[in-house]
């Protein structure tokens, strides 16, 4: 497997280059040179297939052999080990679970196999991993505990003091062996500014070997279509086809490794992309132009971004061909007041909650469907978090009937660990200097 920058197809890197450096120099983004097209018998017969197997093949299939077969079966095993299953709410209305990892959010898939391919092409007495991450809660959570205890790695993650929610706080500050946390007295964006510095920091990158686990990472793509492929075989074994997938969309990572799904073969009638106010991409879909805009604060805050770092790759994939885009891709943007509705709606209809992010594909899925009232369709919306990780949007009747899953009750026991910095550089490189080699 090649990979070339969408900023210049000429510029050819191995999977390993784009695994450690995430973006090419150019600012552009990896892309695979050859999508290969899975057999159709493989694509008929997924409903014969558990998610590790589909897992193994969808993988197997990309990375044309760089990594062989048992090894990368059992990255996948330790990685993918937990179920995503689909949820029958009604005839033509279904829930794809996202969120029965870790961290308790679809983040876990990227974040787990990432963690597990990075600590395999480490040789044996290869200097250590160091991996940076900003976090504004459920990045870092998933990040985190997709590494923990991954060998010859450590992790460092700065998230804003008192800007993000209690579970997401535990996820980040419980674990330690491998992974310590900052909490910064700033915002995100002074979290982000400290890794970006560090990251150009000659000094810095001359005593450690750096990395970021960036969601535009190839090997966080990856292993989201996974669940695409896996979502189809459960309704093959409902006999249900059409699939029309909605997805609650912020950076567009998630979105678009359902359209490299497609691009392998999964058949999907239709794709939504359903975003809070921050509604770049359906303004584009609706016939707008593509303007990228400073984010706005929602209470779908993982979908708060006005200038989807993942938009690129789509684009690519498409070759730039706007109009095939618009015909694939329906967008809809739905405001606060319109998504704490939906989360009422959904309880009161279904007995089901849904977390903020979740209820905005749910909102999509019906406009689209009451758009399209001929076309015979199996809805499925994708419910990115478990709801129990943004407690404050709920009222109170719903968050009483929340279940607050083991993974979070184990981490209550625990004790906070985080080291407390401001916002100034200098004391955040003296930290990474000083705490060098304290890892286990
Ligand atoms: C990150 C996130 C999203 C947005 O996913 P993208 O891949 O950035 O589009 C949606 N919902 C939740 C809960 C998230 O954490």
């Amino acid at each position: 497997m090649k990979l070339y920058s969408t900023n210049n197809k000429t510029y050819e890197v191995s999977f390993q280059e784009a695994v450690f450096n995430s973006l090419p120099q150019d600012k552009g983004l990896y892309m695979p040179v050859e999508i290969p097209r899975l057999p159709d018998d493989f694509i008929e017969n997924l409903h014969q297939f558990s998610l590790p197997e589909i897992a193994f093949r969808v993988a197997d299939n990309l990375l044309q052999g760089i990594i062989p077969s048992g090894d990368l079966k059992a990255i996948i095993d330790d990685a993918i080990n937990f179920p995503a299953p689909v949820v029958k709410l009604t005839e033509d209305q279904y829930v794809l679970e996202l969120f029965h990892g870790p961290s308790l959010a679809f983040k876990d898939f990227g974040a787990r196999f990432m963690s597990r391919v990075m600590a395999y092409f480490l040789r044996e007495g290869e200097k250590e991993l160091n991996v940076l991450v900003a976090t504004s809660g459920d990045t870092g959570g998933a990040v985190a505990l997709g590494f923990l205890g991954v060998p010859n790695t450590l992790v460092t993650i700065l998230y804003p003091k008192g800007k993000v929610s209690p579970i997401q706080e535990l996820q980040l500050t419980t674990n330690g062996q491998n992974i310590r946390a900052i909490e910064i007295d700033g915002t995100f964006d002074d979290c982000q500014a400290l890794v970006k510095q560090a990251f150009v920091d000659a000094e810095l990158n001359e005593k450690f070997r750096l990395t970021s686990a960036n969601s535009i990472n190839i090997s966080r793509l990856i292993p989201q279509t996974f669940y695409y492929f896996n979502a189809v075989a459960q309704l093959q074994r409902e006999g249900k086809k059409d699939v029309v997938f909605s997805v609650p969309s912020g950076n567009f990572g998630n979105i678009g490794a359902g359209l490299l799904a497609r691009k392998m073969g999964l058949p999907v009638k239709q794709f939504i992309a359903a975003t809070n106010a921050n509604d770049t991409v359906p303004t584009f879909l609706n016939g707008g132009i593509y303007q990228p805009k400073p984010s706005v604060a929602t209470i779908s805050n993982a979908m708060d971004v006005g200038n989807p770092s993942n938009w690129a790759r789509i684009m690519d994939l498409f070759q730039e061909d706007q109009s095939a885009i618009t015909k694939l891709v329906s967008g809809y943007s739905f405001n606060d007041e319109q998504t704490k509705d939906a989360i009422a709606e959904v309880y009161h209809l279904y007995d089901y909650v849904v977390c903020p992010h979740t209820a905005i594909a749910y909102l999509a899925l019906n406009a689209w469907q009451k758009q399209h009232p001929q076309q015979e369709n199996t809805g499925v919306f994708l419910a990115t978090a478990h709801p129990c990780k943004f407690p404050d949007v709920f009222s109170d009747e719903i968050a009483a009937d929340i279940e607050i899953p083991e993974q979070v009750l184990e981490l209550e026991e625990k004790p906070k660990q985080a080291d407390a910095l401001g916002t100034d550089y200098a004391s955040f490189k003296a930290y990474l200097l000083a705490e060098e080699g304290t890892s286990v």
